[in-house]
């Protein structure tokens, strides 16, 4: 059959292809793949970008990166023209997870297997594989470190000399992007019973997903929130700590702060969490102004991407370790979990600089 032509032809050194040949071995040598990230506006793509393209380049791959600026259509584009560009196999970290099925059917037809690249892509039968990080753990050391901060826990999981009751807020990401759940939920998971005790209060009262999600994780949605939160539910009264789960909405809550008197001797900043410990997090981290971030290490994801892409190019079985916790819909997505890390004042130099991640001088 057509294998033993296929072999036959590589014996041959012919290059002639099948199409029973697709995704076997040597004739993935040099193919194209095609990486969508979702924008350029928030430093961690572009790490995961660059980190991926290396990747594969470095593995003989060709590749095409496109980025598109928080825009559903032109991702959706983008992803056509990667399958029209002939990609033979796809990573894409979507914008909105639930709105490129018809493009996943179209790679599905063209026997293009489907990553998806630290979000999940929802309601597709044609999602290969998930590369990411354990991201209800996130919400849950976000939650862990809100709890640190205020003092109610200690570093070591003990109860700490704190007693409460404080003011909290919380915000969750955007609804669209399937982490943002599994953020919010690790993080209730934690803060709940605290919660239900009365040591933390919610002053607004808003506290399911969907009132406090920040549509396409924007700083400025965020920052607008906060402020009204502080007119409309705060006077006199003082918040105590920010459930926030991202850096970029972070610094967006702290500026909304500022400006209402924060930041000061005699009124500093709440407690306020983050995510990604990007550059400018960290710096405001060391400042003394945002209390956390979580650092998950996007050279390990592009590696696993790298990985995964490899496998599936040579016709095997790329190495996943969850197989239960990614329903998209309308399967479970095998799936590669990394590990993510709180990263604090205490702890950023150990982490963030003798990994490599980050030059100190780029954090001054
Ligand atoms: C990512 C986070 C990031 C957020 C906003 C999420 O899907 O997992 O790392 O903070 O998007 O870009």
């Amino acid at each position: 059959g057509a294998i033993t032509l296929a072999a036959a032809l590589t014996a041959c050194g012919s290059s002639t292809k099948t199409v029973d040949e697709e995704g076997s071995s040597g004739d993935s040598a040099g193919a194209l793949v095609g990486v969508t990230m979702p924008t350029k506006s928030s430093e961690r793509w572009i790490h995961d970008g660059n980190n991926v393209k290396a990747g594969l380049e470095k593995l003989g791959y060709q590749v095409d990166l496109q980025y598109a600026e928080n825009d559903i259509p032109s991702q959706v584009n983008q992803i056509e023209n990667q399958i029209t560009k002939g990609a033979k196999v796809l990573i894409i970290a979507s914008i909105d997870g639930t709105a490129i099925t018809t493009q996943l059917q179209n790679a599905a037809d063209n026997k293009i297997p489907v990553i998806a690249y630290d979000r999940l892509i929802r309601n597709s039968p044609n999602v290969d594989y998930y590369a990411t990080f354990d991201n209800f753990k996130v919400g849950v050391q976000q939650a862990t470190s809100l709890l640190v901060g205020l003092k109610l826990k200690k570093d070591d999981g003990t109860d700490g000399d704190a007693k409460g009751p404080f003011n909290i807020e919380l915000f969750a990401g955007s609804p669209d992007d399937n982490n943002a759940t599994f953020f919010f939920n690790g993080a209730m998971s934690v803060l709940q019973p605290y919660i239900d005790k009365g040591t933390l209060v919610v002053k607004s009262g808003q506290k399911d997903f969907k009132t406090v999600a920040i549509l396409r994780w924007e700083a400025g949605t965020a920052q607008r929130r906060m402020e009204d939160l502080l007119t409309k539910t705060y006077g006199g009264a003082k918040v105590d700590g920010v459930l926030s789960p991202y850096d970029g909405l972070s610094i967006g809550i702290l500026s909304a702060l500022k400006s209402n008197g924060y930041g000061t001797a005699g009124q500093p900043y709440p407690v306020v969490t983050g995510q990604d410990a990007e550059v400018a997090s960290v710096k405001s981290i060391i400042a003394g102004e945002q209390y956390s971030t979580i650092y998950k290490d996007t050279r390990q994801l592009a590696e696993v991407a790298v990985k995964m892409a490899d496998a599936v190019l040579k016709g095997g079985k790329p190495e996943v370790n969850n197989e239960k916790d990614y329903e998209n819909g309308n399967k479970v997505v095998p799936s590669f979990l990394l590990q993510p890390v709180i990263v604090n004042k205490a702890n950023y130099k150990s982490l963030l600089i003798d990994t490599g991640y980050y030059k100190e001088d780029q954090l001054k």
